[in-house]
């Protein structure tokens, strides 16, 4: 570990430096707890060791279920609305003083960019505000009551919203901080309590938020953090029988596992799966707004995105033109550490990722994909993997397929206007997370919509998330939504009442 206010020559905040200097525990019941197991984070920028911390096992997560359970029966269900509004909003004035500390934890831990963490700490804080204002706007509504109770009395039906209880939340390594509180801070405004498993390769950021929890003053259980791995903490969350609900975002194979361990007690379960979303570029694409547009589709946090536009479909009159202007910008992007305030693209989350990833690449050329930009890997210390372009893609390559997770963009040249034909190629994916149309004709753009099978298409831009815009996918990419008011309902029961007068 470096000493100082410094990481590896980069300054960081002495908070930073203090967090990093603490064995990382497991938040159970309101207190810090050992865990049965310790693991090392990395900077995936440099290798070297960030921190430790604790992870636990079924054991735990067993308190933390537990903790959770007598949380949602006890205390939490107790506080109005309005405490549990100003609880939320409390922690969003913590995390915005604290905005420093949330975001260089996240960029050293997971490689982003800084410009991407600041941003994305911004938005945490917004979405807990978004969500805290939300609970007094949660709302049943009356119905006409059943004809048997009419035809004796007056009566009247309405139904409530109501928690759905305990939920276990799983979480992947891409966006650390910015994933727990799109899944936390609904669930809290829903009056849901929480046993949040963060990722093994991410674990710093929770712990962080976990102790500004604490702070806010939220009653102890209402929030657990359990660290740990995948196969152990997350499969004994996913699978416990006192959850009632599981929100799990990754990759589609965990989240095939993850209905598999539901299946016990059918616990609910909202997936945010993988991706491998369309960019279709028509010919009359404005090119200047274009090559950056769809270049930042595809490396925006070193593709390791859900929402990566990775397949591009160009049509043959601008199909060179486009390619040129990718090719300049793929390589003139910077890459380097995330604390690097120059730095545009950062290091694959770790070697194992980068190694992964890197396959992708040489079976691509060896596929006979045409190499345009990048390829290779940087000769120096950490993950790093140069923003690459091939063209000359055909549907049944693997890197037209496969989510690659990487910075690896797939071009495919089509030369028809058949706007059903275009989005037959589109939908050629057993995914449908997101996905982008860039053209200067309104009409074009809207009838390519249309067709496109994703839960979120945007026209001249790409991944135009927000906190109150719905998000989730459509086939294999998974089930629900999150975010917005579909994200709140997502943890809430509805309970259908009729009263005879
Ligand atoms: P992953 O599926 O390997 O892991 C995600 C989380 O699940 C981690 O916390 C991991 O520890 C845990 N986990 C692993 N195996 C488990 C098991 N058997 N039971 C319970 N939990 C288990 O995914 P990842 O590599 O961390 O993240 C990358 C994937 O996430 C990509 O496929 C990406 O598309 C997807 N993702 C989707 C969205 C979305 O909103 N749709 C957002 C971000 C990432």
């Amino acid at each position: 570990m470096s000493d100082g206010t410094a990481f590896d020559g980069h300054a960081i905040s002495p908070e930073t430096r203090a967090f990093l200097d603490k064995h990382g525990k497991l938040l159970i019941g309101g207190q810090w707890v050992d865990g049965s197991g310790v693991m090392e984070s990395r900077d995936p920028a440099t290798g070297l060791v960030l921190a430790e911390f604790e992870t636990g096992g079924a054991a735990e997560v067993d308190q933390a279920v537990a903790a959770a359970r007598s949380a949602f029966d006890g205390p939490w269900r107790r506080l109005s609305a309005s405490e549990r509004m100003n609880l939320m909003t409390r922690l969003a004035r913590i995390m915005e003083q604290n905005a420093r500390l949330l975001t260089e934890l996240d960029i050293l831990d997971n490689g982003m960019p800084g410009f991407i963490a600041g941003l994305t700490t911004t938005n945490c804080v917004e979405m807990i505000d978004y969500y805290a204002g939300a609970i007094m706007r949660i709302e049943g509504s009356t119905m006409v009551p059943p004809r048997h109770i009419t035809a004796e009395t007056e009566a009247l039906t309405y139904s409530l919203k109501e928690p759905v209880g305990v939920v276990g939340q799983i979480v992947p390594w891409n966006v650390p901080l910015s994933t727990a509180i799109l899944k936390l801070a609904p669930a809290l405004a829903a009056g849901c309590t929480v046993v949040m498993k963060p990722s093994e390769e991410t674990p710093l950021s929770a712990l962080a938020l976990g102790q500004m929890i604490l702070d806010a003053g939220f009653p102890e259980g209402v929030v657990n953090i359990v660290n740990g791995l995948g196969g152990e903490a997350g499969a004994a969350l996913a699978a416990h029988d006192d959850v009632d609900k599981i929100s799990f975002t990754g990759s589609t194979r965990t989240g095939r596992a993850i209905i598999q361990s539901a299946i016990g007690n059918l616990k609910k379960v909202s997936l945010e799966l993988g991706g491998k979303s369309p960019v279709i570029v028509m010919p009359d694409a404005d090119l200047d707004l274009a090559v950056p547009g769809v270049a930042m589709a595809t490396f925006f946090l070193q593709g390791q995105n859900c929402m990566a536009g990775t397949r591009i479909f160009a049509h043959a009159d601008i199909h060179d033109a486009l390619l040129d202007g990718l090719a300049a910008f793929a390589d003139g992007m910077v890459l380097g550490h995330g604390l690097d305030p120059a730095t545009q693209q950062g290091p694959m989350v770790s070697a194992v990722h980068a190694d992964k990833v890197f396959g992708f690449i040489e079976r691509a050329k060896d596929a006979g994909a045409t190499l345009v930009a990048g390829g290779d890997r940087l000769d120096r210390p950490g993950n790093f993997i140069r923003p690459t372009i091939f063209t000359g893609c055909t549907r049944d390559m693997e890197i037209m397929r496969e989510e690659i997770f990487g910075p690896v963009m797939a071009v495919q040249k089509f030369d028809t206007l058949d706007i059903d034909a275009i989005a037959q190629l589109a939908n050629d994916t057993p995914y449908g997370l997101s996905g982008s149309v860039w053209t200067q004709d309104i009409s074009t753009a809207h009838r390519v919509v249309s067709r496109v099978r994703a839960g979120h298409v945007s026209i001249n831009c790409h991944g135009a998330v927000g906190t109150n815009i719905p998000f989730g996918g459509y086939g294999q990419s998974g089930w629900g939504r999150e975010f917005g008011e579909a994200g709140l309902q997502a943890y809430l029961e509805t309970k259908a009442v009729t009263a005879r007068l």
